[in-house]
């Protein structure tokens, strides 16, 4: 299985941190010490790969990190390396490392930068999808978004006692500027009355709807799940303002769960898969194969060619939004 070539791998993280990415560190390190290849961590993104902030990692560095939250290697987003000059600087210092292939764990525009990387330089390079977003083509979930819906659920159960308790309606915001998988999901699993998303303009006046039938269907409360970038071009402030004006019957609170859904432990879905992912992406540089991301489809592990996977955002369930529709009533 061992390539001839490949004889020290180098891993970061880039882009924003997800649950789960020290998961997948570990497991590269412990895939490469298996197949008897070096491993060295680079600190802070391609930020740490243009200022040659590297450190080697053998197993036991990585000892207790399964469960821990964020990234042992610390992430960045580096303007330096979108350019030429920056990018020569960081290929300059894989070289002084005899670092011969390039795992990077991160979102699509951290694939971007090591897809241009590697054909300028001639250097393999593997992408592991970790997000808390879920917005990447090529697999059904990335490394984090699991532990992210574990953690908006808690949230909003917790919201939900307080709602139901002073019959209020909360608007709660939840990350997703460009893809709504976050309240999507978290939605249906929280049981919110209403879900908006980027991907779909419900438009204010079925939502005003929604509200009216729920409150005159009984409920004691009502929660909307909203996604940053949701399109009824108001901010959840706004909507919660616009919906108290024209639905006085209703109590509107907002609350922003923000950066919250970043943190924690991760779950054991995204410590498995992150596991299953990282195997996979040493033992394909391995083969001899070079720019895939590793993604989970159809609960199997496969690869998909880089340039694919960054090509726009991975689509939304519609059958989720029905779901969603059916049970909310
Ligand atoms: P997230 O989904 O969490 O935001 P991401 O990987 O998409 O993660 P970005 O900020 O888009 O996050 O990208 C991370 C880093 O990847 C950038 O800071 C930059 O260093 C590098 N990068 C992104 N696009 C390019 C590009 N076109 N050329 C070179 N490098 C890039």
């Amino acid at each position: 299985m061992k390539s001839r070539i490949i004889k020290k791998i180098g891993v970061l993280t880039s882009g924003g941190d997800a649950p789960g990415m020290n998961a997948a560190i570990r497991a590269i390190v412990r895939t490469c010490t298996y197949h008897h290849v070096e491993c060295i961590g680079i600190f802070r993104g391609f930020q740490g790969l243009v200022e040659g902030d590297f450190e080697p990692f053998g197993p036991r560095d990585v000892n207790y990190i399964i469960n821990k939250g964020g990234t042992i290697l610390k992430t960045a987003r580096s303007e330096t390396f979108k350019t030429a000059e920056g990018r020569k600087k960081a290929y300059e210092n894989l070289k002084k490392e005899a670092v011969d292939a390039l795992i990077v764990i991160g979102g699509d525009g951290s694939f971007t930068g090591a897809m241009i990387l590697s054909k300028e330089f001639d250097i393999p390079v593997m992408g592991i999808p970790g997000t808390i977003d879920n917005d990447i083509r090529g697999t059904s979930h990335t490394i984090g978004f699991d532990t992210a819906l574990n953690t908006v659920i808690d949230a909003v159960d917790k919201i939900r006692d307080t709602a139901s308790s002073h019959k209020r309606l909360f608007f709660v915001e939840v990350m997703g500027r460009d893809a709504g998988h976050i309240a999507l999901n978290a939605g249906i699993g929280a049981g919110a009355e209403e879900i908006l998303i980027p991907e779909e303009n419900l438009g204010m006046d079925r939502l005003l709807e929604s509200l009216k039938k729920s409150k005159k269907s009984g409920k004691s409360s009502s929660i909307v799940l909203v996604a940053e970038g949701e399109k009824l071009g108001k901010n959840v402030f706004e909507l919660g303002e616009y919906v108290e004006q024209n639905l006085p019957e209703y109590e509107v609170r907002v609350s922003v769960l923000g950066h919250m859904q970043r943190g924690g432990a991760p779950s054991c879905f995204d410590r498995v898969l992150a596991s299953r992912l990282s195997v996979k992406a040493v033992e394909t540089l391995l083969e001899g194969k070079k720019n895939y991301m590793v993604g989970l489809i159809n609960d199997k592990v496969e690869l998909t060619p880089l340039e694919q996977a960054v090509k726009g955002h991975s689509p939304i369930d519609m059958e989720l939004l029905r779901v969603s529709d059916i049970i909310s009533i």
